[in-house]
């Protein structure tokens, strides 16, 4: 008798995180390089520490760690209502968006639904719905690689019950026009889930670009994920939270277990929504990191996306493990996405000017 004999049926499905080099945390990638200086570009993590006045929030919160965290956390619920304009009843958080997806999974999937899943996004909505055992159905990607919302309509049959858009989109960086989305919206049969995944929403640059929140009121289950480990540099601290109608979020509360969310985060998120002038500058070293990547991509004529996101997709024309190894030798770590059937693009983060100086740098030196 093996534990294979007594997991889920599903077992077989699930797989545990890798890591690899692009997948350790920065101090181990220092060790496995043998270097002081490495840019982790791999991670879309926000250059910038959190803002000061988070900092100084959750330090203020450590003293009270004897308490549970409020269950709900209602001050930082209230706060993004107020911000987003609707009820507070609308809003839920989570351990991470990815907890997020995962409550969202194990409150609405069972094993007979299908799922309708981009084939270029973010992996966890495939890993969810492989955890509830329902089946992913994937929809193709145009050839400029935006979604194929055309395709996603035609895949829609009797059993699908919910449907995963990433918006913009991780690893194109790339956002759905609101005129397209609206179209969408209006086509979807109103009994199906319609997730809008928009951890990059802060980033974005492009006017054609609308929140799913906008749309709540005429779509009864459709559900807006958000997070605070992008935009506002609190990765670590895990925090992320999702927009819906209230019944859509009471169903959700069934599954959600009681104090997913710390008592830290709870204090450091409340006061980065405070800090404007932070997200402000967050965005406008963004700007300035994702400018100099443009123009190295044109110098070398390389095809590239406009990015409403804090990381640019590229294709470097070559076989990107020999690019990846190239720029690790020189301490830059930037995400293959050969699992996505990719073999010569890449995604790289914006990181500090230096970091993206070096990439720029290195990647001319490789191409020339
Ligand atoms: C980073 C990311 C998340 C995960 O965010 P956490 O809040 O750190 O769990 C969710 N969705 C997308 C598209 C992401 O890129």
């Amino acid at each position: 008798m093996d534990v294979n004999n007594i997991v889920r049926k599903v077992y077989p499905k699930l797989t545990p995180y890798k890591c690899e080099l692009a997948d350790l945390p920065v101090e181990e990638i220092k060790e496995v390089l043998v270097r002081e200086t490495v840019y982790k570009l791999s991670f879309n993590e926000s250059p910038l520490g959190p803002s000061p006045k988070a900092i100084q929030a959750m330090q203020d919160s450590l003293s009270q760690l004897n308490l549970y965290p409020s269950s709900a956390g209602d001050s930082i619920m209230k706060k993004i209502a107020e911000i987003e304009g609707v009820s507070s009843k609308q809003v839920i958080l989570s351990n991470g968006a990815d907890e997020m997806i995962i409550l969202i999974a194990q409150t609405f999937l069972e094993p007979e639904d299908e799922v309708i899943i981009p084939k270029l996004s973010f992996i966890q909505y495939l890993a969810a719905t492989n955890l509830m055992g329902a089946k992913p159905v994937f929809s193709e990607m145009k050839e400029d690689y935006s979604y194929d919302l055309e395709d996603i309509l035609s895949k829609v049959t009797s059993k699908t019950k919910a449907i995963f858009l990433c918006n913009p989109n991780n690893p194109t960086g790339t956002s759905i026009p609101k005129t397209k989305l609206v179209n969408f919206l209006s086509k979807i049969p109103d009994h199906i889930l319609v997730v809008i995944d928009e951890a990059y929403q802060e980033y974005v640059v492009s006017p054609e670009f609308e929140s799913g929140v906008r749309y709540l009121k005429e779509h009864k289950f459709l559900f807006v994920v958000r997070t605070f480990s992008k935009a506002y540099s609190l990765a670590g601290a895990r925090l992320g939270y999702g927009l819906g109608t209230t019944e859509v979020i009471e169903a959700i509360n069934h599954v959600r277990p009681p104090f997913n969310v710390n008592a830290v985060v709870q204090a450091g998120a409340l006061a980065s929504l405070e800090d404007i002038e932070y997200l402000q500058e967050a965005r406008a070293l963004n700007h300035q990191g994702k400018e100099l990547m443009y123009e190295a991509f044109e110098e070398l004529g390389l095809p590239y996306l406009k990015s409403d996101t804090n990381f640019v997709f590229v294709d470097t024309q070559m076989d990107s493990s020999v690019i990846f190894q190239k720029l690790a030798e020189h301490g830059v770590i930037v995400r293959m996405l050969k699992g996505y059937g990719l073999d010569t693009a890449i995604r790289v983060s914006v990181g500090k000017k230096e970091g993206v100086h070096t990439f720029v740098n290195v990647l001319k030196e490789i191409i020339r």
